[in-house]
């Protein structure tokens, strides 16, 4: 079997979706693998790097393309690199299969068979596919390093001969994996740390890292399917905001992870609450592609507001290209492996792995939520 790695091009993308590591690994089990001239290059593995692991180096993306069997990529490719695919191949990759009704309709209509890593289930069985887990961890780590390098104050507790300086106070709001590793990057520089999530199952996970949990009474269930949380109601998002309000003003820094699936961000930190906190103090919105948790948050800018900064930047998992690439390739070649049965592809739609990921085969979108999203986003036909 033929796989292929594919160089990234979309601008500031510097991941690669396989290591040399993993590349000698998966030759040693009798797949010849292709990469792509200089994919490795953002993430410095250089193309001997590649060779070394016995991987074969392409330049024509013509062949790169439209060959192998399985062709494997980190960001979803732009419509003239999915139109170089052949009938029958399979991409594996990040897809936003929620937000992308041309490409999923693309892929279908091409008899390209997908699988989308943000699909991957939220569980034990999976969790070393895990892609949005591996990389949200990043991001959150990284958000903290942000407002660090943007405070313009000590993040720990110092006692100097020039006098005691107070550690820095940080609030975290979203305390899923990135909020979690949000906190625990913010607790390691020293800061004092709190936390808020609409689902108060993670009160104890942001205890033990040293936080402290902020209660909003919502009375409304807060968590959906699969454990994520619910888009809550008019009224109890108006709660929260009352509720976090004092927090977001006496803190130095607010990290905001806070997301739905197949939703817009809610907003949570409004214009009112950014006047009133201390100036020099930071926001890094992790929620900015999808809309953001504050109000001024624009995506991929950093702005001042009333003498804070709003820090938008996007995409912060490929701004560590080196340990996102490697988490990455664990998480797709994983899936890979998984998927290979007696050197062949094997899709098992009785598996929830399978059935969870594939978003495409055999000429449909084989996906229910991604199919009803297409559905629902396409125009209606004109009738004369
Ligand atoms: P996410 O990126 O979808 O959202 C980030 C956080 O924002 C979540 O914790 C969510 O509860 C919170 N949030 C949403 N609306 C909010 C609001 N109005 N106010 C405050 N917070 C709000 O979440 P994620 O990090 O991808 O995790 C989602 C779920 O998946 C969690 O239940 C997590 O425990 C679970 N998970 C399970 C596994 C596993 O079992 N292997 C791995 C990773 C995550």
């Amino acid at each position: 079997m033929k796989i292929a790695v594919i160089k990234e091009t979309n601008p500031g993308e510097q991941r690669v979706a396989l290591i040399p590591d993993l590349v000698a690994r998966l030759v040693k089990q009798g797949l010849e693998i292709w990469v792509e001239a200089g994919a490795g290059e953002k993430s410095f593995w250089s193309n001997e790097a590649y060779t070394q692991a016995g991987a074969e180096i392409i330049t024509d993306t013509e062949r790169l393309w439209g060959e192998p069997d399985v062709v494997l990529k980190v960001a979803p490719p732009n419509p003239a690199e999915a139109g170089k695919l052949r009938s029958g191949a399979t991409l594996i990759s990040c897809l936003t299969p929620l937000a992308n009704e041309q490409l999923m309709s693309q892929l279908a209509r091409q008899s390209v068979t997908s699988l989308a890593m943000e699909l991957i289930p939220r569980s034990t069985r999976a969790q070393s596919m895990d892609a949005l887990s591996s990389q949200a961890s990043i991001a959150g780590y990284k958000a903290v390093l942000l407002a660090a390098a943007a405070l313009p104050k000590y993040f720990p507790m110092l006692t100097t001969a020039a006098g005691t300086i107070a550690p820095a106070k940080v609030f975290v709001i979203g305390a899923g994996v990135a909020g979690l590793q949000a906190i625990a990057t913010a607790r390691r520089l020293g800061a004092i740390v709190e936390a808020f999530d609409i689902r108060p199952a993670v009160r104890e996970e942001v205890q033990s890292l040293g936080a402290k949990f902020i209660e909003v009474p919502l009375t409304e269930d807060t968590v959906g399917e699969n454990g994520y949380a619910k888009e809550v109601s008019q009224s109890a998002q108006e709660l929260t905001q009352q509720t976090i309000a004092q927090h977001v003003r006496s803190a130095d820094v607010v990290i905001t992870t806070a997301q739905v699936p197949g939703k817009k961000a809610p907003l949570l930190v409004t214009a009112e609450m950014v006047s009133q906190m201390r100036p020099g103090s930071v926001i890094v919105d992790l929620a900015a592609e999808q809309g953001g948790n504050c109000a001024y948050t624009e995506a991929g800018k950093s702005i001042d507001r009333h003498q804070v900064m709003v820090i938008g930047t996007i995409n912060l998992p490929a701004s560590v290209p080196v340990h996102a690439s490697q988490l990455y390739a664990k998480n797709i070649s994983t899936l890979l492996q998984y998927l290979i049965k007696d050197g062949v592809l094997n899709l098992d739609f009785a598996d929830d792995i399978v059935s969870s990921t594939c978003v495409t085969h055999e000429g449909k979108i084989c996906h229910d939520r991604v199919r009803n999203f297409v559905e629902s986003t396409s125009q209606p036909s004109v009738v004369a």
